[in-house]
């Protein structure tokens, strides 16, 4: 995924359990039409998450394809999650991974790696999932980069639902996805009627509904909306008329400030400013990606035209 546009805005922390729901914004990445739903105006993060694009349902065709050229990412994982549909990853460190539904793809930016997300032309029909990323921490931001693909997920019945656990733990369920601070993410089918499940209460969460809708604390929370549940809660019912997918994302409120821009988590201006010049002069930090397509190539950061 890349991010093509830059929001901030003052934290404005509501009271604990109180349940805030934001719209999510549309855009469009690599032909597709995707719902932002984080971060918004008001959140930055949930836990460590920081990015929610939900893209899809879309048909895919020969002529109406889905392609993400390669471009770079700092600071960040980004958590790749298919409800159908499949497409191509390949990145700087030389992965070529094809992900269908119900299979992780994770990718640790570290200090800088590159990718492409490809359709691979195997494909036609529907394709539907997201892309989350989770900012990581200064201990490791700055390290290497990685990649990981993961099939067998632990799945868990709940009443009415079933959930897979992406990343984190969720009941005594663990994922083994590597993760670098406390968070989670689960994928919740929810199958209609009441379903029930235990939270932590120092983690702070929020759910997206893919399909559906979801009724929380007798509110409704509809597809493109993501309702920020709060922290200090041991439990979470949800219920649902005709069924709903949905995501769950967590964690310890990130203690650190990410300063986003494009595709670039960091801290500051001039950390963005040096991942923008070091992708812009093809500087090594940055690997090529065995993509037949063009890198992505971006207008510096507005601090530094703003100054010329
Ligand atoms: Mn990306």
């Amino acid at each position: 995924m890349t991010n093509s546009d830059d929001v901030t805005g003052d934290e404005n922390p509501p009271d604990p359990g109180e349940l805030v729901l934001t719209p999510s914004r549309d855009a469009n990445v690599g032909g597709l039409a995707v719902r932002r739903a984080l971060p918004t105006r008001g959140r930055r993060t949930v836990g460590a998450w920081c990015f929610v694009d939900h893209m899809g349902p879309a048909s895919i065709t020969p002529e109406r394809s889905f392609d993400v050229a390669p471009h770079p990412h700092i600071g960040l994982q980004t958590v790749t999650w298919l409800f159908s549909g499949a497409f191509l990853h390949r990145d700087s460190l030389g992965s070529e991974q094809l992900i269908r539904a119900g299979e992780l793809n994770l990718m640790t930016s570290g200090h800088g790696v590159a990718h492409s997300e490809e359709n691979p032309g195997l494909t036609s029909g529907e394709m539907h999932g997201m892309q989350l990323w989770v900012a990581l921490p200064s201990t490791s931001r700055d390290g290497a980069a990685g990649f990981e693909h993961l099939t067998g997920l632990p799945m868990l019945d709940l009443a009415n639902a079933s959930a897979t656990v992406l990343v984190g733990s969720f009941g005594s369920f663990e994922s083994k996805a590597r993760h670098d601070t406390a968070h989670v993410g689960v994928e919740l089918d929810l199958h209609g009627g009441r379903t029930s499940f235990a939270l932590e209460r120092t983690y702070e969460y929020a759910l997206i509904v893919a399909s559906g809708e979801v009724f929380l604390d007798g509110q409704v929370i509809t597809t493109g909306q993501l309702a920020y549940v709060g922290a200090q809660r041991d439990e979470c019912v949800l219920e649902t008329k005709g069924g709903a997918r949905a995501m769950l994302i967590g964690g310890e409120p990130f203690d650190e400030k990410p300063f986003m821009w494009w595709n670039f988590v960091a801290r500051t201006q001039d950390e963005i400013t040096a991942a923008w010049r070091a992708w812009t002069t093809r500087d090594d930090r940055f690997a090529p990606v065995a993509s037949p397509f063009e890198r992505i190539e971006v207008a510096p950061p507005p601090w530094l035209t703003s100054s010329l």
